[in-house]
């Protein structure tokens, strides 16, 4: 297959980019912060060659380890990190932050809507049991949204005693909503303090990391939460996940990552911290490469007459374009497209599927070095109308470039 870009879609991305221009500036603008905060951290922390050497076995001392955690609680301006390659995703540890912080006749209170798709089962939405929040006596409410912003009225009504922890999405999802910045967090936090100062707010912070120069941890959170085959993963991150905020909390953390007692003191890091220190050290560069992709996407899109969230000019808070399609045949068929511009399973054809933890069947694109890694040029959707699909990502802003022309070309 050669990948051909339709010369009308050229004109259109050409026309786009300097549409474009006065964000491009921003955006490399907040890369630049924040490459300067992870290399003062880096540089703090004294990081050495030293701090790549593998541990197996129990993992005790590992100094790579304990200073990654320093550095990333640095960056994220948190008073500790757990940061491990061992946490298998951001589902799994956001189960973790959530499993630390609550306890049977607990109240898990969701203040931006329904959480996240995968973390239904977790918390007991839905599922069989198997050992959810519910299962173990914790209850569960939510505050939705209300014209797809938060509900503070809504919010503050709901802050019953007994209300432990708020949980607050940062991004999207698979939502067609506003992403919620930092700043809006900030209010979100400031509230639920006012009303009930004990509980404890947890920030899914997934695909968020570095699209501002703040990161929820520096407004008031206690706990943010995220996946290292996104953002803060840099492409390098092999697996994995952190954990950033207040001491106590992340120490409640680590113990229910690794056990009561034993908490942060243990787990052998393989030769995995060269790839979680390279790819935080990369991480400021490729979100502002997956920022300019995505708002590059939605120009192109919404010049074919495609609806697109967030507009193109709009402000970014996440990495993630949302698409509406329309139709589902539009839809896999950009999908498709996009795996066929990827540099890995090129050849691969992706089809919808009934992926673990999700309601609808989902297709997805990942032609990526890292599998599944979402901050490479990846591309979702759940197979429901309005056929909305969800692109993000781009390690290099030329790649993500080629693909999107060529999957537009396709539904053009
Ligand atoms: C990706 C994501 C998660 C976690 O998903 P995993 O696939 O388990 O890493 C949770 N919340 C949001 C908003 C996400 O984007």
């Amino acid at each position: 297959m050669k990948i051909e870009i339709k010369n009308e879609i050229a004109a259109l991305a050409a026309r786009t980019e300097e549409e474009l221009a006065p964000r491009f500036r921003e955006i490399d603008e907040t890369a630049l912060y924040n490459q300067q905060k992870t290399l003062q951290a880096f540089i703090d922390h004294r990081i050495g060659a030293n701090h790549f050497n593998p541990t197996t076995g129990y993992g005790y001392d590992d100094a790579g380890r304990d200073a990654l955690d320093a550095v990333y609680a640095q960056v994220f301006g948190s008073e500790d990190a757990l940061v491990r390659h061992n946490i298998v995703n951001g589902t799994h540890c956001l189960a973790i932050a959530l499993f630390a912080v609550l306890r049977p006749g607990d109240t898990l209170l969701a203040v931006t809507g329904k959480p996240y798709d995968t973390l239904e089962e977790v918390i007991g939405i839905s599922g069989e049991g198997g050992g959810s929040l519910k299962e173990f006596g914790v209850n569960y409410a939510e505050v939705p949204l209300v014209g797809g912003r938060p509900d503070y009225e809504g919010i503050g009504r709901a802050l019953k005693p007994g209300v432990k922890a708020v949980i607050i999405q940062r991004s999207k999802g698979y939502d067609w909503r506003d992403s919620i910045g930092v700043e809006e967090i900030g209010r979100i936090i400031r509230l639920v303090r006012e009303i009930s100062p004990e509980t404890v707010c947890i920030v899914d912070n997934c695909y968020g990391e570095f699209t501002e120069r703040l990161e929820p941890t520096q407004v008031g959170a206690d706990l943010a939460v995220g996946s290292l085959i996104k953002n803060p993963g840099g492409g390098l991150a092999q697996t994995g996940g952190y954990i950033a905020g207040r001491e106590k909390y992340v120490r409640l953390a680590a113990f229910r990552q690794t056990c009561p007692g034993l908490g942060k003191e243990v787990g052998a890091t393989l030769g995995q911290n060269r790839f979680m220190y390279q790819g935080l050290f990369m991480a400021p560069h490729a979100v502002a490469q997956s920022l300019k992709s995505a708002a590059l996407c939605a120009g192109i899109m919404e010049k074919l007459g495609f609806e697109v969230n967030p507009r193109p000019l709009d402000p970014r808070r996440d990495i993630i374009q949302a698409v509406k399609f329309g139709s589902e045949e539009k839809l896999v068929k950009f999908i498709q497209a996009i795996q066929c511009a990827s540099p890995v399973d090129s050849f691969a054809l992706p089809l919808p599927w009934d992926m673990p933890g999700y309601r609808h069947q989902v297709i997805m694109a990942a032609g990526t070095f890292v599998s599944g890694a979402s901050v490479e040029l990846s591309a979702d959707a759940p197979i429901k109308p309005p056929y909305v699909g969800f692109v993000q990502g781009g390690l290099t802003y030329e790649s993500a470039k080629i693909a999107i022309m060529y999957a537009a070309g396709e539904v053009m």
